[in-house]
């Protein structure tokens, strides 16, 4: 009996290394992609990510260490769209490892697995200098996004490590019951506030918006990437007044400057919210990320009705 007991026990052991016994190493390029896979590898894997939670995703400073990252890398998972294409596909290419180029198996772009928001129906504006030219890329603040995210990843990993590809499978199985069951609270608790108006510095809340029911009625961008002018400030201060709007949502890494002088126009208030994982210490994984913005959110919107 104690031998049965023992095998059982042994077997869920060894399920949990690879074949060889060694970890998938995974890389992503962003801390939410990191959580995500995190999620689904558990002990499995092992996870860095090269951009950090309080970093633009958008302008991350390449870093020698990163190139390390990328040199080892069995997978690497990016989130898409052009995010990272300002600093992402000389590291990659200087990594030379074959495994990780675009194209190649252990490179995995998360972007087809979400449901993507804001895909220009006309010519793309890059050489504008609209960092979106092919549709929202901060599609992770969604949670059903969240959802088929894990789901894609856990897949590729049972596609990489077919041995204990039952293990990611029920791991998301897991973290599917358990995104179920926070959705529901994020959701009710939410629900007094849909259709409340708000603006945001960048478009990265489209997502999060759709998902929740609010209303973005204008950016502090006149163009996603591009710096607020005092023209476009003053239209949509003038905007806030009309529509009565008084959330301003802004990311930790941008200048409060113009936020600030616009909550102070028209009497709103600046949040500080987080738009990824590891913004803050305390945000250590997908969960804790809606339950720190949810929260900031429904203090604003119960002090500014
Ligand atoms: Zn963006």
């Amino acid at each position: 009996m104690a031998a049965i007991v023992c095998a059982l026990a042994c077997g869920i052991v060894a399920a949990s290394s690879t074949a060889a016994g060694k970890k998938l190493n995974v890389v992503t390029s962003t801390t939410d992609m990191a959580a995500l896979a995190q999620e689904v590898g558990g002990d499995n894997i092992s996870i860095d990510s090269i951009a950090r939670g309080y970093q633009d995703p958008h302008f991350v400073e390449a870093k020698p260490s990163f190139l390390l990252k990328l040199k080892q890398a069995d997978l690497l998972i990016v989130v898409g769209l052009q995010l990272e294409i300002g600093w992402l596909p000389p590291l990659i290419n200087q990594s030379g490892n074959p495994r990780v180029q675009v194209g190649a198996a252990g490179y995995l772009d998360a972007s087809q697995f979400a449901d993507i928001l804001d895909v220009p129906t006309g010519p793309v504006t890059r050489a504008m200098g609209d960092v979106h030219p092919l549709g929202n890329p901060h599609y992770w603040l969604d949670p059903d996004n969240g959802r088929r995210i894990a789901r894609g990843i856990a897949n590729k990993f049972a596609s990489m490590d077919p041995q204990n590809a039952a293990y990611y499978q029920q791991r998301f199985q897991d973290f599917d019951k358990r995104l179920t069951a926070a959705g529901q609270k994020w959701d009710a608790d939410m629900k007094p506030f849909r259709g409340r108006k708000v603006v945001t510095y960048h478009n990265s809340l489209s997502n999060f918006a759709h998902h929740f029911g609010l209303n973005v009625i204008g950016y502090v961008e006149p163009r996603p990437g591009i710096p607020p002018t005092p023209s476009h400030t003053i239209e949509l201060m003038g905007l806030m007044k009309r529509e009565n709007c008084k959330v301003i949502m802004v990311e930790p890494y941008f200048d409060r400057k113009t936020p600030d002088s616009i909550a102070r126009e028209t009497g709103g208030v600046v949040v500080e919210y987080l738009p990824s994982v590891g913004g803050e210490k305390q945000v250590t994984d997908y969960f804790k990320l809606f339950d720190y913005d949810i929260a900031l959110l429904i203090k604003a919107f119960q002090s500014n009705p």
